[in-house]
């Protein structure tokens, strides 16, 4: 039976899934089914994707992507080293090593895949996830959305009939999905949600804040450096997970500027009511969504039996406060938020490829489609009324016709202009496509033309306009954003990925650094020894940092114990032993690392 491949594509992670004997299973490598979103380019202008590429972020922000999911769709490029890439290019990057380390797992070719999206993303973003799966060499056999996959791990034969909730709040998207869940089918009721709300959201908030006490204390802005700022921007991220599990967290970073000449260290205080308190307005938005879910799918809170927490900022235990106060019950995670979606994919993959895996999903459009017509507005005439075609929460796949008429007399051609969203108006909605029908009859108005939308089950429209009375479809132009783009970029694209990977894939992804290291061994100019010793080097100075990183998380144990004299003393070596870290400096990790260990040594005995 043919592989196809369930992939999680995510702002901030991304993870690769199939079913195997009835049941999803995630593919790792190293025992780690996570993938991070980001792309990078070492110094020698060689491929990093994943964990390595998100450990070089830190140090070489100019050569590094992450959360590109966030410009999907959107005609534009990101600087990536001295080159330029599109943001299906980059995500490409990130499936095509989703695709190999599949293969590796699974012992075999895959071709295929089905890839989830957050339920609002617009034709173009959708359009764009394909495009990045063909760029990666993989068909898209199916997109869905990423609450409906969500669904899809569940039990698709309760005893009874249950209505479930996803609250899906991953790093950069939001969206609340109610299911109903009876006798093998699952099928969605209603969906609601915002493209551009997450835990990334969570970490500006939280950088805004630190970085302008920093100024304030130290007079230094620190937004004002690149590589300043994503230091402070992985310790925030690393501060906000901290504060899921603490009522308190310091935030660190050494020689994060300088002024006169002389290092200035970052060390503040951050507790879990402070950091509450700046993104609560954030989730209070997410609220008012699943209220209009709830009203969509016409249900009361006490009707919904079950709440699937998906997506890593649902950690978050204001969510889980505010959501248990709004649903009147106390809401806890039931499956690993990270990992539902990916699996659900594999679920829908395996239904695909005719594995029995005892679901039938029946999904819906969570948002309105239609035209701009003219009309009348509020007792006014108006040029940009919508006119809707396909209904908000209509099940997947869909066709709807409606009838048009031109509106002057012997009208040649007649625009099409579409739009999604709820607005009356089309400039409350997003313009989506648009073509001309032309060589119409020459006709008095009114002249009939019929337009057909057909929604498929990946969320992907395609529009038909016909003349009635002539019964035949005339030229459609389409003159859509992604179309044009997809042509100028779509042959260079592939050429040019597949040169990356060249080097990559002999590489392998395990040769990516360990977690936590904040560094990229294979990157060169800064290890002593030259570059012909590079490699000798670095395994020594993996083994290192390895090393040093323990010692730093045993000192952390040590120093809340101690006087407040050692653990000053502890804190500045821990300064420098992670400054030499960041520089590469063998000989000084091993030196400073072995003045921490007799401390921590002292301390431990006292
Ligand atoms: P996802 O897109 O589902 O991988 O979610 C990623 C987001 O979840 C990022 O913003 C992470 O910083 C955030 N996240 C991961 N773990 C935690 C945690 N323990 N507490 C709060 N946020 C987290």
């Amino acid at each position: 039976m043919e592989v196809i491949l369930g992939i999680d594509l995510g702002t901030t992670n991304s993870e690769v899934a199939v079913v195997q004997g009835g049941r999803p299973i995630l593919l790792s490598d190293d025992g780690d089914p996570i993938v991070p979103s980001v792309v990078g380019l070492d110094p020698a202008g060689r491929l990093l994707v994943g964990r390595a590429a998100r450990n070089q972020f830190v140090m070489s922000p100019e050569r590094t992507v992450r959360s590109i999911k966030r410009k999907m769709g959107q005609d534009v490029t990101v600087p990536l080293g001295d080159q330029s890439f599109t943001p299906q290019e980059i995500s490409a990057i990130v499936l095509r090593a989703l695709k190999e380390r599949a293969e590796k797992a699974l012992g075999r070719p895959a071709a295929k895949a089905v890839i989830t999206v957050p339920a609002f993303f617009n034709e173009s973003q959708r359009e764009a996830t394909r495009e990045a799966g063909e760029l990666a060499g993989l068909e898209v056999v199916r997109i869905i959305n990423e609450p409906t996959a969500a669904v899809l791990t569940y039990d698709p034969h309760p005893p009874e009939m249950e209505r479930l909730l996803v609250y899906d709040l991953g790093g950069g998207t939001f969206d609340v999905s109610i299911a109903q869940v009876e006798q093998g089918v699952v099928e969605i009721l209603s969906s609601h949600g915002d493209t551009s709300l997450g835990g990334d959201d969570f970490d500006q908030l939280l950088f805004d804040l630190v970085s302008s006490r920093f100024e304030t204390e130290h007079g230094i802005d620190l937004r004002g450096s690149l590589v300043a700022r994503s230091r402070l921007f992985s310790a925030v991220e690393e501060a906000k997970k901290r504060l899921s599990s603490e009522p308190v967290t310091v935030i660190e970073e050494a020689f994060i500027a300088e002024k006169d000449g002389m290092p200035v260290n970052l060390s503040m205080e951050i507790t879990r009511e402070e950091y509450e308190r700046l993104i609560e307005p954030l989730l209070t938005r997410t609220l008012k969504c699943l209220d209009d879910a709830m009203e969509d799918a016409h249900l009361q809170a006490q009707q919904i039996d079950k709440v699937l927490l998906v997506g890593g900022a649902t950690r978050t235990p204001l969510v889980h406060r505010l959501l248990g106060s709004r649903l009147g019950r106390p809401v806890h995670s039931e499956i690993e938020p990270d990992l539902a979606v990916a699996m659900g994919a594999a679920v829908q993959a395996g239904l695909i490829a005719g594995i029995e895996v005892g679901a039938v999903l029946v999904d819906i459009t969570p948002y309105t489609l239609g035209i701009e017509v003219l009309g009348v507005q509020a007792g006014f005439e108006s040029e940009y009324c919508f006119s809707p075609i396909i209904e908000r929460n209509t099940p997947l796949p869909a066709t709807r016709t409606e009838i048009y008429s031109t509106t002057a007399d012997y009208q040649k051609e007649a625009r099409i202009r579409i739009f999604q969203g709820e607005g009356e108006d089309t400039r409350l909605n997003a313009l989506v496509g648009e073509f001309i029908i032309q060589g119409l009859a020459d006709v008095p108005a009114p002249n009939q033309v019929l337009v057909r939308f057909d929604l498929d089950l990946n969320g992907i429209l395609r529009v038909t306009a016909t003349e009635r009375a002539t019964g035949l479809v005339r030229q459609v132009v389409i003159d859509n954003m992604m179309e044009r783009f997809r042509k100028r970029m779509h042959a260079g694209a592939l050429a040019r990925i597949e040169s990356l990977f060249d080097e990559w894939s002999e590489r392998g992804e395990s040769q990516e650094t360990p977690e936590g290291t904040g560094e990229v061994l294979e990157s060169g100019p800064m290890v002593g020894g030259g570059p012909s010793h590079l490699a000798e080097d670095d395994s020594e100075l993996r083994d290192a940092i390895r090393e040093a990183d323990a010692l730093i998380g045993k000192a952390g144990r040590v120093e809340s114990g101690a006087h407040a004299d050692d653990a000053a003393e502890l804190q500045g070596l821990l300064a420098d032993l992670r400054s030499a870290m960041a520089r590469r400096s063998l000989d000084d990790i091993r030196r400073i690392s072995a003045e921490v260990e007799n401390v921590v040594f002292y301390l431990e005995d006292r």
